[in-house]
């Protein structure tokens, strides 16, 4: 029941288009930023970046590929983030049955430095961030104005190459499930990551592990 997005990474051309319709949506400004050597921009997520196109180098299998990981908040469906708020306090954090959207409460902005911190330890995923001197919680919140008005997440309306599919979640798992039989023909090694668990879905080309790197400090 609910929601889900599919993101199968062998079609992300890291355009960014998700990334900055996400900004544009959220009425969110853009911040200043460094070169970590690649075309990764900002280095990571952040109070005023709730999406991020993460750029890798890697080896794959003996050759030199490019990995697109276009990070958002998973909408787990058993989220720790969630019991991390309420053991620091009410609305903080919400779970909307209807779509399953995990979407910050009014109080998210009110948060103070060491609750905000214990919320982001919670999350498996490192997604929730501070704002503004360590105050305040932020993350995706699954575009929960939109969907609950029968509108597509900006990220996914934006996406040019059907990397991104958003919709019923027994339709995107079904679809996730087919969309693997067909890209294993080209990547034998590819899986789907943590379904079951959450609601959105990424179809890893290998080794979901070589998607991320640290930013450079
Ligand atoms: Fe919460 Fe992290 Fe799961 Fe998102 S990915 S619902 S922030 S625990
Ligand atoms: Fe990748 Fe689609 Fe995002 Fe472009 S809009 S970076 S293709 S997921």
């Amino acid at each position: 029941m609910g929601k889900a997005i599919f993101a199968d990474l062998t079609r992300c051309t890291a355009c960014r288009g998700c990334q900055i319709a996400c900004k544009q949506w959220k009425n969110l400004p853009g911040e200043e930023t460094r070169n970590t050597g690649s075309h990764q921009n900002p280095p990571d997520l952040s109070g005023k970046t709730l999406r991020l196109v993460r750029f890798t180098e890697a080896r794959v299998d003996g050759k030199l590929e490019w990995l697109f990981f276009p990070e958002q908040c998973r909408h787990c469906y058993s989220p720790p983030c969630v019991r991390a708020a309420e053991d620091v306090g009410s609305d903080i954090l919400l779970h909307d049955a209807a779509t399953g959207a995990i979407y910050p409460g009014r109080a998210a902005p009110l948060v103070q430095k060491d609750d905000a911190q214990t919320i982001r330890e919670a999350c498996p995923y490192d997604i929730p961030r501070p704002g503004e001197k360590g105050v305040g919680v932020f993350k995706c919140d699954f575009c929960f104005d939109r969907i609950s008005n029968g509108m597509l997440p900006s990220c996914v309306l934006s996406c040019p190459t059907g990397s991104l599919v958003f919709g019923e979640e027994e339709e995107i798992v079904a679809l996730a499930k087919e969309r693997l039989k067909e890209v294993r023909k080209r990547f034998p090694k590819a899986y789907l990551g943590d379904p079951g668990g959450v609601r959105v879905i990424y179809l890893y080309q290998t080794d979901h592990r070589l998607y991320y790197q640290d930013p450079i400090e």
